[in-house]
């Protein structure tokens, strides 16, 4: 075995470590050859004056939680996965007071029937699958009127008894990060072509855009949410 083979196996035989994490994207091609993932460290010790990643500097993870939302995608096609995360989630944070919400496009019926331990684990779900070509919704965080929100908690039931019939008025967040612009949240139907035809009106056009990967502004559209 070469030296420096022998090297990366001792570094992989190291015992489970933390790491904390800022970011991670793909596609990223300006920081280093073709098509690549980007992984960016959380936490920086050299404060060089006119850094562009201030918010990376801060070692210690946020402590204004209030809880935690996961998404996809289908987080229950990774089922092991998911249930080690929740796992761990609960033990990283206090379950009296952190919430654990999951969106799925599976029926709720089904995922109590076929993972119950990973329900066990949340206090929210949000299940069934987006129907675009159903009426749009004007529902809190959910995007076609068949989508459900389910308490499964004592915390879930305290904390969104209020939202269950609520109006989508939340809004969407704006995210840009690294020459990418994200939305984060739930449409209202017919914000994300209002949102197209905005920009294109002042010269910009989409690219590579997550729900229409033509980047051609549909005229017309009934509803428009998947995942937030
Ligand atoms: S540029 Fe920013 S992130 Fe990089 S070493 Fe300097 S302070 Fe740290």
């Amino acid at each position: 075995m070469s030296d420096a083979h022998s090297e990366r196996k001792r570094d992989a035989d190291v015992d489970t470590v933390r790491v904390g994490i800022s970011r991670v994207h793909h596609p990223v091609w300006a920081l280093g050859p073709g098509r690549r993932v980007g992984i960016w460290f959380q936490g920086c010790s050299i404060h060089c004056a006119g850094c562009m990643s201030r918010d990376t500097w801060d070692p210690a993870p946020p402590d204004d939680v209030d809880g935690i939302t996961i998404s996809g995608g289908e987080p229950f096609d990774q089922p092991a996965a998911l249930a080690g995360l929740t796992r761990w989630l609960r033990e990283r944070f206090d379950p009296d007071r952190i919430d654990v919400l999951v969106y799925s496009g599976y029926a709720h019926a089904d995922l109590v029937a076929q993972h119950p331990g990973i329900v066990a684990e949340l206090d929210v779900l949000i299940t069934e699958p987006f129907r675009a070509q159903a009426a749009g919704t004007q529902l809190r965080w959910r995007g076609s009127p068949n989508q459900r929100l389910v308490a499964l908690s004592d915390l879930g039931r305290r904390r969104y008894a209020e939202h269950l019939d609520a109006p989508a008025d939340t809004g969407l967040q704006i995210d840009v990060h690294d020459g990418a612009v994200r939305l984060i949240g739930v449409p209202r139907p017919g914000d994300l072509v209002r949102i197209e035809q905005g920009l294109a009106r002042r010269g910009i056009a989409l690219d590579e855009c997550s729900w229409n990967r033509t980047g051609a502004v549909a005229a017309t559209r009934p509803s428009d949410a998947g995942d937030p």
